[in-house]
């Protein structure tokens, strides 16, 4: 089974910390992204399928019937399962209850809402256009429209927000029943407009470590499952998609800037609206298509170690050993036990993975056993 993702290159305007690949959003320019993006479908797609990923960007600047034209070429061409994951990015101000009706109608059954703050003050200062009203609404239209599997995305440490502040969002969010929340720390990656001009307010590393402590043990406490260093669900509502990529299995990337793992080999295209278009003017078959793609390398046991230990599940070392033939050596092996005495690590010999606190010293210990 394969997963596919789409990525939805346009936004109305750009966060002030976003460095993710997007052009202006206007009419025109969407019509041909489609007409290209249906012509990588019919060359790429192919067999079982169990999840469709609209990310970008902001995918819900598509209609409705441009996601279903989408969504039904895709199981034209390929096998997709009954009961396939179909997750749509939706930003609040676009989450109107006609919208998403419509959405759940041609089998989108997973909301993801980028909500990142529900200080409104916060929300401006990152430039994003929408308010806390506005989330809390798309919760609700979303609910109505028949949607259970929702996810709120929210940005831990923006500028001037403390532990309480983000403690409120979660108690409100939790109130709706949301039953999953991705909670990334604030990163500021050049490219990104924050980049060239620091915001007041941001949090230390002391203060971060202590905001993501306090949500993990929050929501814990709600009966979400940390399950990923980043990704809280309750039973049931793991995200089937981004699975994939935790634990390195095969995904097919579409559109500009999209990456792929194909056969464990790993490929992107280019950061490309106007390429994407001149490349994809007609189908092609899957060999010279694949071709099209710039390919990035295999997948390597680093990436195995550094994807899998994301998961509170971790990786197991013998699998590591059949995938790879690669064995910890002696040397890495005692400071795994070093990490356990200190409660960084959970190990039994095989089985390996990160404890809440050493999910904050993550890259320090796996970049130590790699
Ligand atoms: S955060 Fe999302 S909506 Fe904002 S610019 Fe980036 S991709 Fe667009």
């Amino acid at each position: 089974m394969t997963g596919i993702y789409i990525h939805v290159p346009f936004c109305v305007s750009k966060c002030y910390y976003c460095d993710f690949y997007s052009v202006k959003s206007c009419s025109n320019e969407i019509n041909s992204y489609i007409s290209a993006l249906s012509n990588q479908i019919r060359s790429m797609v192919s067999g079982d399928i169990d999840s469709i990923f609209f990310g970008g960007g902001t995918p819900s600047v598509l209609s409705s019937a441009q996601i279903a034209q989408i969504v039904e070429l895709i199981s034209d061409v390929g096998r997709l399962s009954s009961d396939a994951e179909i997750t749509l990015e939706c930003n609040p101000e676009d989450a109107n209850l006609n919208y998403l009706t419509e959405l759940k109608s041609i089998g989108v059954n997973r909301i993801s809402l980028g909500i990142q703050s529900l200080s409104d003050c916060v929300l401006k200062v990152i430039g994003r256009g929408h308010d806390s009203l506005t989330s809390e609404t798309a919760v609700a239209n979303a609910r109505k429209a028949g949607f259970d599997n929702i996810n709120a995305d929210l940005i831990l440490c923006l500028p001037g927000e403390n532990s309480s502040v983000v403690s409120k969002s979660i108690d409100k969010l939790s109130k709706m029943d949301l039953p999953h929340f991705s909670t990334y720390i604030l990163s500021i990656p050049e490219g990104s407009l924050f980049f060239n001009d620091i915001p007041r307010g941001l949090s230390d590393d002391d203060k971060q470590a202590e905001i993501y402590l306090e949500v993990s043990a929050k929501l814990r406490s709600l009966s979400y499952e940390h399950y990923e260093i980043s990704n809280f669900s309750k039973p049931g509502f793991y995200c089937r998609h981004n699975l994939k990529y935790w634990k390195c299995q095969d995904y097919i990337g579409l559109g500009p800037a999209a990456h792929s793992s194909i056969s464990g080999l790993r490929y992107s295209f280019p950061k490309s609206v106007k390429l994407f278009e001149e490349t994809y003017k007609h189908s092609m078959p899957f060999e010279i298509a694949l071709s099209t793609l710039t390919p990035e390398g295999k997948v390597e046991p680093i990436d195995y170690i550094i994807m899998g230990m994301r998961l509170s599940e971790g990786i197991s070392l013998s699998n590591l050993y059949q995938l790879f033939g690669i064995s910890l050596s002696a040397e890495k092996l005692y400071m795994l036990e070093e990490y356990k005495n200190m409660g960084l690590v959970n190990f039994d010999g095989d089985h390996l993975s990160l404890t809440l606190e050493g999910f904050l010293l993550s890259n320090r210990i796996i970049s130590s056993i790699i």
